[in-house]
């Protein structure tokens, strides 16, 4: 079914990718609500319609499914029961089942392998018992991540020892967890693709990302991949999708190992951040995309313009005020996006760059420099961010 222009959007969850479908979808005229407990998340100033309440809040849940005529996601951490709840009443797309797949890392791992997917070798650590076999199973160093509610390398430490296995789960508070294989990987690149209503895909240029403390820091596009290897990346990206039967923008982070193989980290069933190059560098961006798929409408071009190259700004840029964002803006070729976070806090994500230059060295060196400029100058007039 079409959902067109001049129709409700309703997004679970009000963070910044909320945010930027909200700029896409009001481009292209549709009216937007947000559920969000927070009245000052991302994405709340610029939709129609407020909905306060938890992302777990049945009551919640069921207004924003009264008051859209499709349903969305910003995260995947909403209780599968509940979208299944707003799917009694709208289109929830991307669907209940798939979330109730990926947001479990043991449940998404299980489906990889039984996609035949290739991926680190992964153990199950639920209960003390399990602590005995991990380190055989998977061998030394390995990352035990919680199975639930972890994202930007939060909930996962790296164990290195037998003596530190034990330490390691209580750190996580002893949640039911997975350890992975420890993978000593060249390079980590996302294919970010888009399936419609009737299972045809599209996909974005593949993303390179480059990750400091768990947390994406930069991405570059093109990525330095053989085209062998490029064509692969996208054969599993749509493998995945077509047995998820998914609809939606969609990110498959991945590792590529020294030996060149390509092993799947995860699934993130949501437009991604290693995508936000898209919007500003694409014809079509992943949040336009994200609305089209959704909506039930033909994808978007999704052809690159130009090389660019993304840096993240993070809290830790704040921590003698506002950054100096003239030191951004005096790059005609830079597109500053912002995501209107009132409090910053060390890895918090507020916004970031993209740098656009036919010469790819030079966009990432500019893009150095930024980072570089910014935390150590701070504004000197208050600024909102
Ligand atoms: P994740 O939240 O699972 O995407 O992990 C965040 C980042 O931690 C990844 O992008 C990698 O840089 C690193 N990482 C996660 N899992 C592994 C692994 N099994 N081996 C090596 N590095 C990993």
């Amino acid at each position: 079914m079409r959902v067109g222009p001049g129709a409700t959007l309703g997004i679970v969850g009000g963070g910044q990718l909320a945010r930027m479908m909200a700029f896409e979808a009001k481009r292209m005229g549709y009216r937007v609500a947000i559920l969000d407990p927070d009245p000052a998340a991302p994405a709340v100033s610029v939709a129609d319609l407020h909905i306060s309440g938890k992302l777990d809040d049945d009551a919640a849940a069921l207004r924003l499914a009264n008051a859209c005529e499709v349903v969305t996601l910003d995260t995947e951490h909403v209780p599968a029961a509940v979208l299944e709840r707003i799917a009694h009443h709208t289109l929830v797309r991307p669907s209940p089942r798939t979330m109730g797949i990926v947001q479990d890392r043991l449940s998404q791992r299980e489906f990889l392998s039984a996609t035949g997917i290739p991926q680190p070798r992964t153990h199950s650590v639920s209960q003390p018992d399990d602590l005995t076999t991990v380190g055989a199973a998977v061998g030394f160093p390995f990352i035990l991540k919680a199975r639930r509610a972890g994202y930007d390398g939060r909930g996962q430490a790296r164990v290195d020892s037998e003596a530190a296995v034990e330490r390691a789960w209580a750190s996580l508070g002893k949640v039911p967890c997975i350890a992975e294989e420890f993978v000593d990987f060249s390079r980590e690149v996302s294919v970010l693709l888009a399936r419609d209503v009737h299972g045809a895909s599209s996909f974005f240029p593949i993303a390179e990302n480059l990750h400091k403390n768990g947390v994406l820091h930069t991405t570059r596009v093109p990525a330095r991949l053989a085209a062998d290897v490029a064509v692969e990346a996208q054969a599993l990206g749509e493998r995945i999708a077509l047995a998820l039967d998914y609809v939606g923008v969609m990110a498959v982070e991945m590792f590529v190992t020294r030996q060149g193989s390509l092993w799947v980290n995860e699934i993130a069933p949501r437009p991604h951040n290693s995508a936000h190059f898209t919007f500003g560098a694409c014809v079509t961006s992943q949040f336009e995309q994200h609305v089209r798929a959704v909506c039930g409408m033909t994808l978007g071009d999704p052809t690159l313009l130009s090389p660019v190259f993304m840096v993240n700004f993070l809290g830790d840029l704040w921590r003698d005020g506002p950054p100096d964002w003239s030191k951004v803006l005096r790059h005609p070729g830079v597109r500053l996006h912002l995501y209107g976070k009132e409090h910053a806090s060390p890895a918090r994500k507020m916004g970031h760059a993209l740098v656009l230059d036919p010469d790819i060295e030079r966009a990432a060196r500019i893009a150095g420099q930024l980072a570089g400029e910014l935390l150590s100058t701070t504004a000197h007039s208050p600024s909102r961010t």
